[in-house]
């Protein structure tokens, strides 16, 4: 058994380590669409006199646009911003946002997610998007990878991530315990949700951030690509001892 993996289970006292279901967050994770969003935040945010980067997007991901911007205003300019001017700048975020080219898929996901379907394993989307098109696009770039019962989104949180509640929300549709299903993340944010869960948390670091920041927030493991999480994923399921 992995190391992580023996860790976990003696840490949280879980009674074994039986895998069911993969659970897999989407922007930076299914689909390549961080420097999108962190280069239409950057300008957004630079329009309206904030100092913002691109490793900023990158650390806040998951936060709702409203969150990131109050965040921003309070630390320097220290006040909060008022509701129109927040409005627009997310409006400006999501209009740059929609002009750059469709997003593609984080390299060699397809075949992870291949990998995951043939050993058996069910899989969920979990994530923060509140796009109307994300059904068709599971549904357009993973051809039955994806049930549509098996997506949770924005439509369906009250508090979303960095919250628990998205992957505790997955768990009970699942029909499994938290020792049964793994996560993989590629942000700070989400890996604290996931772990707040219970869950066992695969940090993949396909965007510019270090990778320290995913192993801070408790990650289990941190990985820099998904071809790296296939050619763990027969240890880590325990195929291989
Ligand atoms: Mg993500």
């Amino acid at each position: 058994m992995h190391d992580a993996v023996t860790r976990f289970i003696a840490e949280k006292g879980y009674p074994d380590f039986n895998i069911k279901a993969f659970f897999f967050d989407m922007d930076g994770v299914l689909f390549d669409s961080m420097p999108y969003h962190a280069a239409a935040w950057t300008r957004a945010m630079r329009e309206n006199g904030l100092s913002f980067t691109e490793y900023d997007a990158y650390l806040h991901e998951g936060r709702t646009g409203e969150s990131t911007i109050d965040k921003f205003f309070l630390k320097q300019l220290h006040h909060p911003a008022d509701k129109a001017l927040k409005e627009a700048i997310y409006a400006a975020k999501s209009a740059y946002f929609n002009a750059y080219p469709p997003v593609s898929p984080v390299p060699d996901v397809e075949a992870l997610l291949n990998d995951v379907k043939a050993y058996g394993f069910e899989r969920y989307v979990v994530t923060g998007s509140a796009q109307e098109s994300l059904i068709d696009n599971l549904e357009h770039y993973f051809p039955d990878i994806f049930h549509r019962d098996n997506i949770v989104s924005a439509f369906d949180v009250k508090y979303g991530k960095p919250d628990p509640e998205p992957y505790l929300i997955a768990l009970r549709k699942a029909k499994i315990d938290p020792w049964q299903a793994i996560v993989v993340e590629n942000a700070p944010l989400g890996v604290r949700s996931a772990v707040a869960a219970g869950i066992f948390t695969i940090g993949v670091n396909t965007g510019i951030l270090r990778p320290e920041e995913l192993q801070q927030e408790g990650a289990n493991i941190v990985l820099p690509t998904m071809q790296a999480l296939r050619e763990l994923l027969p240890e880590l399921i325990g195929i291989v001892p």
